[in-house]
This record gives structure tokens, C-alpha cells and sequence, in this order.
């Protein structure tokens, strides 16, 4: 039986006048994230968008894709039928018949957007509720908690039938909220910090720092594969890779060791800046988690941010370690993140960073050193690779 994917828009649905736009962008997203499974029309009625595959197709992998493109709320697949009563019996007794196999109770709910159809949705539950009940007679009707709900459609063009909802991405369509650039480290923060202002429609680039020698080619290769991962979430996302070393070796040579970290946290975030400037991205975004480590105390944090002339947003800022877990296992980050690789935060770390540091101290000593070539260099000297 042929299939097409159904779904139900989430907040976009809330939205006014300007609710096309986000629809057109939520397709959009949706073709770019089916396009190397095969091909697909896109309908949009009431809330709802019909994805139907114009050729065979895996389904199961088509599912999966678009269940990871925020915008809607939830989504099934659904079996594409003739609006035609006997057809639909015959092909809801095929195509639901392991769930009602599997039931004890069930119900019928119907919808019927095409009025010419000559059963009204109560009918038509009736009907057909009557009709599955002689063929399964191991079934009983249970209309308020029934263990499967047989739900049949009567659309403009066709009928479909299907066995129920499934939790989609949620969220806005990728790119209805503005561009922000993540800080992407090899850690389990990050990702998910990443993961989570594309939730909310943020258009995701990313940069990462590398030290090499001291870092080496197999850390870097392991951020690109945590960017990669991002990508279903994310959509299309840039790769701004930056050579960091120069800076770390002169600020290990020029500044106070206590005040090492912070300090290269605050050229990170100059960096991305000046990156983000050429790019027209609008905000920065980090992983950071407070009271996490020494460099995420609130005096840390007071003095980062103090770098940054535009938001710099932490998503996971209010969440515990095991709670960012869970959400790096349900988007495939967490076991590429604990791959025991070096990152540059590592090298030439403190022994004793200060956790409370003092913001004019820290610009005292930032300030002994003219870093603006550095920095200009590190700018002049990034590579940008595009994960699609
Ligand atoms: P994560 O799990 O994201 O690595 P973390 O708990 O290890 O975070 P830190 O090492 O203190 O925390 O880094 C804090 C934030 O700084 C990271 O979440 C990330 O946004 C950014 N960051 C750290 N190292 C790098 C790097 N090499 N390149 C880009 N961003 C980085
Ligand atoms: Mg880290």
C-alpha cells in the first residue's frame, strides 16, 4: 500500500499572519533533510503537511529523517486510500491489522475534510467501527482509552488511514530565528547546547579551536563528526575551524597563569566575533553549564561575557550533567563526545585557575599584551568546511 508521512505542525500552528513563512521554511527543511532518500510532494492543509513520496521509497528512513526537522509537533505514517468505503475497510483490515491483532479495544475517529463524501465523521466511525468489530471479533469499542485508534481521513484527494501519533522534533523550522554561531568543543555540552537553539529555529554555524601540535588531526576530525551528527537537527552548518596555538603559546608566555583560562575563553569569544561580523551571524552560543567547572563559575562567566559585544547564549546554563546526557544520547552525540581526545581548553591548563576572577584584573593582564595581530591572524588563517 502506498504511504506518506503526516505532520502536525506544532508552534508554528499558533502563528498570525506571518504563518506562512514559517510553513514555507518548515518545507523547506523537510525537502532538503528527504532529498537523498528519494522524492516527495509537499501539501500543507489545516495545520498538517503531507509529505508523499513520488517514487518507491524507504519509508522507515524518510520517517526518521523528518522526525528530527523541528517545526512539528508530532507525525505518523499514514496509508493512502481511495475515498471509497469498501476500500477503506478493506485496506484499514491490511494495513492496521497487526495493531488490532495486538489490541483488546479500539475506536474509530474520523475526519472528513471533503463534504461530498457521503458518510459525516460519526457515521463513518460507526460504520467502519462495525464493520472491524465482525472481522476481529476479539476486539470490544472503547471510546474514551481504547489501546489502538484507527483514524481515517477523507482529504481532497484521498483517503488515509492510520494508527496514530508519534512525538516529532517540536520546536520552529530552522532558520525563522535569526543565525547564531556554537562553540563547538569536542564535550558533551556543546552539542547539545547547539541541538537546542536550533530547536528554536536559530540557524546553526560552527567554530572550533585547534592547537596542533598540541592537539592533534584525530581530535579535530572528532568535532567534524559531532558536527555531522548535528546536521539532521541542524540542517546545512558551516564549519569554522580556527588555528589557535599562536595564541595559547602567547598567552601562556605573557599572562598569569591563574588567569590563563579565562583569558584564552575571552579570545575564543573575540574570534568568533570577528568571524561571525563577515557572516552576518548574530549571536554566539556555548555549552557552558554554571558551577560546572572552574571556568564556569559565575566570576568566570562575568568575565567571558564581558569579551563578547553581542549574546552570547547558553542553553544548557540551568541544567545538570545528567540531564545534558540524556539529551546528547537521544541525539547520537554522547558516544563520539566521550572519545578520549584532547581538546585545546586542555593544554597549558592551570594548576590552580582562579574561580573567582576579578574582571579588571583579568583586562589588566589581557591588556600586556598586544594579542590584536593574533587574533588576526587566527581570523585570516580559519577554515570554514559546510556539513550538508
Ligand atoms: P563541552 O562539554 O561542551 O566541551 P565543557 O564542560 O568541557 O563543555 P569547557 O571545556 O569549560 O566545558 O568549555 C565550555 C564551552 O566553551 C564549551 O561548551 C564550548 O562551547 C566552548 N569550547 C571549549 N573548548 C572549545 C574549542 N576547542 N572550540 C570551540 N569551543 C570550545
Ligand atoms: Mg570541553
Amino acid at each position: 500500500m502506498k504511504e506518506l508521512i503526516l505532520l502536525k505542525e506544532g508552534e508554528i500552528a499558533l502563528k498570525g499572519l506571518n504563518k506562512r513563512n514559517f510553513e514555507e521554511a518548515f518545507i523547506r527543511n523537510l525537502r532538503r533533510s528527504l532529498k537523498g532518500i528519494g522524492k516527495f510532494d509537499f501539501r500543507r492543509d489545516q495545520s498538517m503537511i503531507y509529505c508523499e513520496p513520488l517514487e518507491e521509497v524507504d519509508m522507515d528512513e524518510a520517517v526518521e529523517a523528518a522526525s528530527k526537522v523541528f517545526g512539528a509537533a508530532a507525525l505518523c505514517r499514514a496509508g493512502i486510500t481511495e475515498k471509497d468505503m469498501d476500500r477503506i475497510t478493506e485496506d484499514v483490515f491490511v494495513y492496521c491489522a497487526k495493531e488490532l491483532l495486538a489490541a483488546k479495544t479500539f475506536k474509530v475517529a474520523a475526519k472528513r475534510a471533503d463534504k461530498r463524501f457521503p458518510y459525516s465523521s460519526p457515521e463513518l466511525c460507526t460504520e467502519l467501527g462495525g464493520r472491524i468489530l465482525d472481522k476481529f471479533p476479539h476486539l470490544t469499542v472503547d471510546v474514551k482509552s481504547p489501546d489502538v485508534v484507527v483514524n481515517v481521513e477523507i482529504r481532497e484527494k484521498n483517503a488515509y488511514i492510520h494508527t496514530g501519533n508519534r512525538p516529532a522534533a517540536g520546536g520552529m523550522p530552522v532558520g525563522t530565528s535569526g543565525r547564531g554561531m556554537l562553540l563547538l568543543s569536542g564535550g558533551i555540552d556543546s552539542p547539545v547546547a547547539g541541538y537546542m537553539m536550533a530547536k528554536r529555529g536559530v540557524d546553526i554555524s560552527a567554530i572550533h579551536y585547534v592547537s596542533p601540535p598540541y592537539t592533534s588531526d584525530r581530535a579535530r576530525l572528532k568535532v567534524e563528526r559531532l558536527c555531522e551528527k548535528l546536521v539532521p537537527w541542524t540542517g546545512e552548518t558551516a564549519f569554522y575551524c580556527v588555528p589557535f596555538t599562536k595564541i595559547q603559546e602567547a598567552l601562556r608566555d605573557n599572562c598569569p597563569e591563574e588567569l590563563f583560562t579565562i583569558i584564552m575563553r575571552r579570545m575564543m569569544i573575540k574570534i568568533a566575533q570577528r568571524i561571525c561580523e563577515k557572516n552576518n551571524i548574530q549571536c554566539l552560543i556555548t555549552g557552558e553549564s554554571v558551577g560546572q567547572v572552574a571556568s564556569q563559575t559565575m566570576g568566570a562567566i562575568v568575565c567571558t561575557d564581558n569579551a563578547a559585544d553581542m549574546p552570547v547564549f547558553r542553553p544548557v546554563i540551568g541544567m545538570d550533567k545528567t540531564e545534558i546526557i540524556s539529551i546528547s544520547r537521544k541525539i547520537d552525540t554522547f558516544d563520539i563526545s566521550i572519545e578520549p581526545y584532547e581538546d585545546c581548553c586542555t593544554v597549558f591548563t592551570p594548576k590552580h585557575p582562579k574561580t573567582r576572577p576579578v574582571l579588571k584584573d583579568v583586562i589588566v593582564a589581557e591588556n600586556s599584551y598586544d594579542f590584536d595581530a593574533l587574533i588576526e591572524e587566527a581570523v585570516e588563517g580559519t577554515e570554514v568546511k559546510i556539513f550538508r
